[in-house]
């Protein structure tokens, strides 16, 4: 899933690969009426923010990109071109021997002056996973009566949690989600939400119960009706409303139990 840890691998991945190589060719196929041309540039390093991508070349544009559900960026052997079907591949970069970097099905993807990368990102509160995320507590709190399980969302107070890291450290809190984010001790949530990314991130998985046996990752999240993985507890479930921060969520009745 992409969620702030997966997209902070990716990035390193990406930088590990190919950052210092030269761009033989490429085509941006979307977002403005004159395709930029990418070749002859430089890839010099790929940085995460939140949940956002950012490729920075050496004639200081920057791609950024979102993957949200769907999108991803694959690098496919060397030589490889889309296909004439690959309307869904959005931008493809060739570093020749490294291979060629596409954008598939990407749904935020645009090129912008590195110096005006903020247009993408500034409005992003502290990321959790840099050590700037205390700052975010207050913000997450702002609006008392607002669902935890939103505030925590809402990448304007905090950037990179996702719907798994806030379903599942709700769970780890014993906090249940529908609690007004003004009853909520913020910062202790936080703190368990950024142990358990951090530690994910390490170990390069989304397993949170530390379990990697299928169908064992998760203590609620994608458990409707299942036991809970502490108590035994089946475990409820409500589906996502119309507000994007309104997303499906799973708790234990017992472990997390409405104050
Ligand atoms: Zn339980």
């Amino acid at each position: 899933m992409a969620e702030g840890d997966s997209i902070r691998r990716l990035a390193a991945r990406l930088t590990s690969s190919l950052a210092g190589r030269d761009v033989l060719a490429g085509q941006f196929r979307r977002g403005g009426e004159i395709p930029p041309s990418f070749a002859g540039d430089r890839l010099v390093t790929v940085a995460a923010v939140g949940k956002h991508l950012l490729m920075r070349f050496g004639s200081e544009r920057t791609v950024h990109s979102h993957l949200r559900m769907q999108g991803s960026w694959r690098i496919h052997r060397a030589g490889w071109r889309p296909g004439p079907a690959a309307d869904r591949v959005g931008a493809w970069f060739d570093f020749g021997p490294a291979g060629v970097l596409a954008a598939h099905a990407m749904p935020v993807l645009r090129v912008l002056p590195t110096a005006r990368e903020h247009e993408a990102v500034g409005h992003l509160g502290p990321d959790i996973l840099t050590d700037r995320w205390p700052a975010a507590a207050p913000a997450v709190a702002t609006d008392p009566a607002r669902r935890i399980r939103e505030a925590l969302l809402d990448q304007r107070n905090v950037c990179g949690i996702g719907n798994l890291w806030a379903v599942e450290g709700l769970f780890i809190a014993g906090v249940w989600p529908h609690t007004p984010a003004g009853r909520v001790d913020v910062a202790r949530v936080l703190d368990v939400i950024a142990r358990m990314m951090r530690l994910g991130l390490r170990n390069g998985s989304q397993s949170t119960t530390g379990d990697l046996r299928r169908g064992r990752t998760h203590w609620v999240y994608g458990r409707y009706r299942r036991p809970c993985l502490r108590c035994g507890t089946p475990v409820a479930f409500v589906a996502a409303g119309s507000d994007p921060y309104d997303r499906e969520t799973w708790w234990c009745p017992h472990c997390q139990p409405q104050p």
